[in-house]
């Protein structure tokens, strides 16, 4: 269990951040005051003013663009109480405090809290001494609870991860299908549901389950340009990861595992290897995994190993790495995932091991689930997509972006392709002798074996099945078995072939082979690097640690860290409640002097600089006087 929510009970009139709100305060006031930012950005200004003047939106912005502020502002600046949904009971606690902490009078309303709490939080609602409610989707429709609202001004309702109404994605909650009845209820308070999953399907599920037909559909680009994309062929994955963990020493992260076992294993081992790691998967006792969770989110240099279960909701803006031991089940999940690095947008890096076997166990996972025919069809088309991702010569961001329906120009410079450009070659031939070898030996046999037919191995089951005599025998000794695999997943990722994983992974030719064969067509693949997993000056990969720092300034931003992580300690919150990195390098860098300088720099409110202004001032000063 987490820590419940502590009410502090002092909710008065004197604490509103505006007096009695005489006169609505302004958006830009509101963000300058409270969150101590200058602008708005991208399109948050649209959004904040669409809702203040009472609109509905649908808000589609990728991870770390800067959605809460979008329901935030405007709940502050109307009239009335802002409900948000959120579906995670476990991280509402740390969004409450990090608006306390900016001076918003905020609590949350879940099954986590004591009876005496809840009815602290019922009063503040009925006298109107809240800006800001977070309940869960399931709660929000009792009796209780709308009772308790029908007597209170409503300023709006914001519906958080609103990809969880969709059943096409992946965090798909029942609870969230009737949130829609909102409508009906509440007429004239506008809603706004936001996501960073931007695929049509999830959009036109929230549009219509929702019952948002008649509101404003805001999209932004989904580029993350801080984080950099590489993508390796599994070769030997704990070595290849130790080495891209060598250049994240001190870092928090993500490692994803498909199953839940590899989860504890990978830990485990990680933790023999000096790097501090946890483990967090559904499987887990829930109060372990909970407590691994605000380890994560509370600590600074911490390697987090997880299934999927993990990073909904995750607002830690300092994951500086995430790394994919398996393949994920589609782009979709594959963007999410890494998106959950660089929120604070700050150079990140994201990297993916993978391999044959991969696809081979996501096809098992999605044929043998019970899923409808007609998903199943579309989740086979998802990985599909994924792996001709994986096995691109272009530029990844270029490709990512392209499956979200969204032109780049290619060439970003900030993924392993664009940096280390890989050469194709004409593999016609090759593919030609690949095909002949997968429909000669009668489409029942996996890589493993039909390589071992093109290299002319003799061995128990090249013999047995009377594969030696054949003419293909033999007839791609010429290149290397490692070369052969790169080709077959090659030729899978483009159509080519596809595997069975009912027949163990057996490859069976798909009708695009047919032009192949007959010289119709020419096949190009991707060279592999001569290197690949060897540590190398790779993607993306910078010596300078992602704040950019050196010398002196380092220095003073390890001070200043030191004070943040005593404060947060005290006050039971993870540190970037408290600052976030960005704040803490301005400070490095300009090192002010007083409050006013204080104030001019990004992340210092009102609320922040009475806080804390003065803590973080003694430690510019000590180290300035030294
Ligand atoms: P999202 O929910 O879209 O992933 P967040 O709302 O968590 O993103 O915002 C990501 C980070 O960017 C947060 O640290 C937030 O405080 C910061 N941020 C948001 N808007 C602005 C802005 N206008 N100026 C400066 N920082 C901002
Ligand atoms: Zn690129």
């Amino acid at each position: 269990m987490s820590l419940p929510d502590r009410l502090e009970p002092r909710f008065s009139a004197d604490d509103a951040l505006f007096g009695d709100r005489a006169g609505a305060p302004a958006p830009l006031d509101v963000l300058k005051r409270v969150y101590g930012y200058t602008a708005f950005r991208g399109k948050q200004q649209q959004v904040v003013e669409h809702v203040v003047s009472g609109g509905d939106a649908v808000v589609l912005f990728p991870t770390g663009a800067g959605k809460s502020l979008c329901f935030q502002i405007p709940a502050l600046c109307r009239d009335g109480i802002g409900i948000v949904v959120s579906p995670l009971i476990a991280l509402m606690r740390d969004q409450v405090e990090a608006m306390k902490q900016l001076g918003i009078r905020a609590a949350a309303l879940n099954s986590s809290l004591s009876r005496d709490e809840a009815s602290d939080v019922y009063r503040a609602v009925s006298s109107g001494t809240l800006d800001m409610l977070y309940v869960t989707p399931e709660r929000i429709l009792t009796d209780g609870f709308q009772q308790m609202i029908a007597r209170a001004k409503i300023a709006l309702f914001a519906i958080d991860e609103a990809h969880c109404v969709s059943q096409w994605g992946h965090d798909f909650r029942p609870e969230y299908r009737d949130l829609g009845k909102l409508a009906e209820l509440f007429p004239g308070v506008p809603r706004i549901a936001l996501t960073a999953t931007a695929d049509p399907h999830t959009r036109d599920d929230i549009i219509e389950r929702l019952a948002l037909g008649g509101a404003k559909v805001f999209t932004t680009s989904f580029d993350r340009p801080n984080i950099a994309y590489e993508i390796v062929e599994r070769d030997q994955p704990r070595q290849q990861l130790l080495r891209f963990l060598d250049g994240h020493r001190g870092d928090s992260g993500i490692v994803y595992c498909l199953s839940r076992a590899k989860v504890e294993d990978t830990a485990e081992w990680l933790n023999g290897q000096g790097i501090r790691a946890l483990a967090y998967h559904a499987g887990m006792d829930r109060s372990l995994r909970d407590a691994n969770q605000d380890a994560f989110l509370k600590e600074e240099d911490l390697c987090l190993v997880a299934t999927v279960a993990f990073g909904m909701g995750i607002d830690k803006p300092n994951v500086r790495y995430v790394a994919h031991l398996d393949l994920p089940g589609s782009v979709e999940a594959y963007y999410q995932e890494t998106g959950r690095a660089g929120r604070d947008g700050l150079p990140s890096e994201v990297w993916m091991a993978y391999g044959m076997a991969d696809v081979i166990q996501r096809r098992r996972m999605i044929d043998e689930g019970n899923a409808a025919e007609e998903i199943k069809r579309v989740e086979r088309g998802k990985l599909n997509a994924l792996l001709a991702i994986c096995e691109t010569a272009g530029c990844r961001r270029q490709a990512i972006l392209a499956h979200f329906g969204e032109a780049h120009g290619g060439g970003c410079g900030n993924c392993d392709t664009c940096l280390k450009p890989v050469e194709t070659w004409d593999g016609t031939e090759a593919a030609i002798k690949a095909l002949a070898a997968v429909y000669r030996t009668g489409e029942r046999f996996g890589t493993g074996h039909v390589i071992d037919v093109l290299m002319g191995t003799v061995n128990d089951k090249t013999e047995r099945f009377g594969h030696v005599d054949m003419p293909v025998f033999g007839a791609g000794k010429d290149i290397p078995s490692r070369t052969w695999q790169s080709i077959f997943r090659q030729l899978l990722a483009n159509g080519f072939i596809t595997v069975d994983h009912t027949a163990f992974g057996a490859m069976k030719l798909e009708d695009q082979a047919r032009a192949v064969f007959k010289r119709e067509r020419q096949v190009f693949f991707r060279k592999d690097r001569p290197e690949a997993g060897r540590r190398s000056k790779k993607a993306g990969r910078s010596e300078k640690p992602a704040h950019g720092l050196a010398g002196e300034a380092q220095a003073l931003f390890d001070a200043l860290r030191a004070e943040r992580t005593r404060i947060a300690k005290e006050l039971g919150v993870p540190p970037y409640v408290v600052f976030p990195d960005t704040t803490l390098i301005a400070f490095a860098t300009e090192r002010p002097k007083n409050h006013k300088a204080l104030l001019g720099i990004s992340g210092v409110g009102q609320s922040k600089l009475e806080r804390y202004g003065d803590a973080f001032l003694a430690v510019i000063s000590d180290f300035t006087g030294r």
